[in-house]
């Protein structure tokens, strides 16, 4: 048993735990999180990596959201220049598409103007993307414009009978390095993370909790925070024992990788006739991320995995715009999680909300508080709201803090990413530009402290492959919690894709030593 008790104990180390541990370490609160597998090991590095409103959502009316989500997109950026940045998004737009859609825009449609069952017309795209622009208050992000595809190099990629395309903005983030670079900050500021530390059971005992976990003992707290994701319901019934009137969705999505399908730099935004939606983006520089799919998912404790049918399913569907077609032998990689959603009751996976909803249970003295659903791009929103929830029991808790702070290597200005490119090349001679791209887009202005004086590949140790030192590997080893090749090449990083079995199990052998 610990001999500190601590203000909050956290389960999970997705982005909903490590976005509250920071903040509430940064209020002053003493926190410990346990995550039972690497951090970011679940659903928050298996999204489709967006800071974004969600532009579909509007067709569900959820403005909440989408106006949060929307207004959060700059503030994070601003917070973290390196491991997000804008993008351009082309949604191609041809007058005799029909979909099949459920969703309460197309119903009040279809009551109003019967003769418009089946379709989303240009005028209602435009007013959804007219909203998108102005509900969240846009200063970095550039609107909303029209585009010619028989003239505009975005045409050139996708089928001729795409004439007309809107072109809106979102952004980009790199989820599991979200996660991990939130850990480092709630760490500086006290927190103590541990993983691969799986809690099996907490009890509240004289009005505290009694956290047991696999390997690091027992330890006590005031306040319980389950932000286990998919896991939720099994750790309000199965870890502390308890029944609740709340219940989630379990939905999983599933994403396929290609080789580089184009070469610009803007993603495609594509509407299936089944009403669904999905996207087409550059990936990592040499490939093109293409998901996601929404499909019910039975079990927490049944591992995501991408389907053949969803693999054809996205496949199909891209193939329905790009002039290239695709199959299976186009694809590199895949990879699967599964959305913890709040369960309203929703008709299909697609439509159960996005939204997260926060629930107290306080009845057995210490309090308890469960997080069901969330998106990547409303984690801080979410973390403020929790602290608020819990505020009374933490009497003259400081007020919100993390709007606009730097996460480690983002305290640079938004504007100067090329400038701090130029910087990385000119201090480290020897790297290659896209080497560069992927240390700045990695490590930003702390890659300095990564690499040091180094002025050759000799420099940096050993080499890996990909542009994988043992220099790096230290760092991520000592910094970012990396135990393993996996946790540094499928999450750190995505260096996964371009090294084979041997090279990898060189990683394990390092990282081992
Ligand atoms: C396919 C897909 C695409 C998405 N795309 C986007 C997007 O583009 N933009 C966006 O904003 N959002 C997106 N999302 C949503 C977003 O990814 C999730 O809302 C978010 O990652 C959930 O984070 P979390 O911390 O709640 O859960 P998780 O990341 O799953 O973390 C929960 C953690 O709890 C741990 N845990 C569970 N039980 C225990 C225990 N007993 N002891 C210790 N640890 C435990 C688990 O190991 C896990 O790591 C997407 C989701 C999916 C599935």
């Amino acid at each position: 048993m610990s001999d500190q008790t601590y203000d909050l104990f956290i389960i999970g180390g997705g982005i909903n735990g490590c976005g509250i541990a920071r903040d509430a370490a940064g209020r002053g609160l003493t926190v410990a999180l346990a995550e039972m597998n690497d951090l970011a090991s679940a659903t928050s590095s298996a999204s489709t990596k967006l800071f974004h409103g969600g532009l579909r959502y509007l067709e569900y009316f959820e403005f909440r959201l989408v106006k949060e989500a929307l207004e959060e997109r700059e503030t994070l950026l601003r917070a973290m220049p390196h491991i997000s940045w804008p993008m351009r998004f082309v949604l191609p737009y041809h007058k005799d598409m029909r979909f099949d859609s459920t969703t309460p825009t197309s119903k009040l449609l279809t009551t109003v103007m019967p003769w418009m069952r089946g379709r989303r017309p240009a005028w209602l795209i435009r007013l959804g993307l007219f909203l998108y622009d102005n509900l969240g208050g846009r200063q970095i992000l550039p609107g909303t414009k029209t585009l010619d595809l028989t003239k505009a190099p975005e045409g050139g990629p996708i089928e001729d009978r795409f004439a007309r395309a809107y072109e809106y903005s979102d952004c980009w983030i790199q989820d599991s390095r979200l996660v991990v670079l939130n850990a480092r900050d709630a760490e500086s500021r006290g927190v103590r993370i541990m993983t691969r530390t799986k809690v099996t059971s907490a009890r509240r005992v004289d009005g505290i909790w009694e956290v047991t976990t696999e390997g690091q003992g027992v330890f006590r707290a005031k306040m319980l925070i389950n932000a286990g994701g998919p896991w939720v319901m099994n750790v309000i019934q199965g870890v502390v024992g308890l029944n609740t009137a709340e219940n989630i969705r379990l939905v999983r999505g599933s994403h396929i990788v290609t080789k580089r399908l184009y070469d610009h730099d803007k993603c495609y935004f594509f509407q299936g006739s089944d009403g669904r939606i999905i996207f087409a983006i550059p990936y990592e520089q040499d490939f093109t991320l293409i998901g996601t799919t929404d499909a019910d998912h039975e079990s927490f404790d049944q591992k995501p995995e991408c389907s053949p049918e969803e693999r054809d399913y996205l496949i199909d569907f891209a193939n329905g715009y790009f002039k290239q077609d695709l199959t299976a032998d186009d694809v590199v990689w895949t990879y699967s999680g599964v959305r913890p959603l709040y369960n309203d009751g929703a008709s299909s996976a697609s439509a159960a909300t996005r939204d997260y909803v926060l629930r107290v249970n306080a009845e057995g003295g210490a309090p308890l508080l469960n997080i069901f659903g969330g998106k990547i791009t409303t984690y801080r929103r979410l973390a403020e709201s929790a602290l608020e929830q819990i505020s009374g029991f933490f009497p003259n808790l400081p007020g919100k803090w993390t709007a606009g702070v730097p996460l480690a290597g983002g305290d640079f200005d938004a504007t100067r990413v090329a400038e701090l490119q130029a910087e990385i090349a000119a201090r480290y001679p020897f790297l290659s530009e896209s080497e560069v791209t992927r240390l700045l887009r990695t490590y930003g202005n702390e890659v300095f402290e990564v690499f040091g004086t180094a002025t050759s590949w000799q420099d940096l140790g050993e080499r890996f492959g990909a542009g994988i030192s043992s220099a790096e590997l230290d760092w991520a080893k000592r910094k970012e919690w990396v135990q393993n090749a996996e946790d540094f090449l499928w999450r750190r990083t995505k260096l996964g894709l371009r090294l084979n079995t041997d090279q990898i199990a060189r990683i394990d052998a390092y990282l081992a030593t």
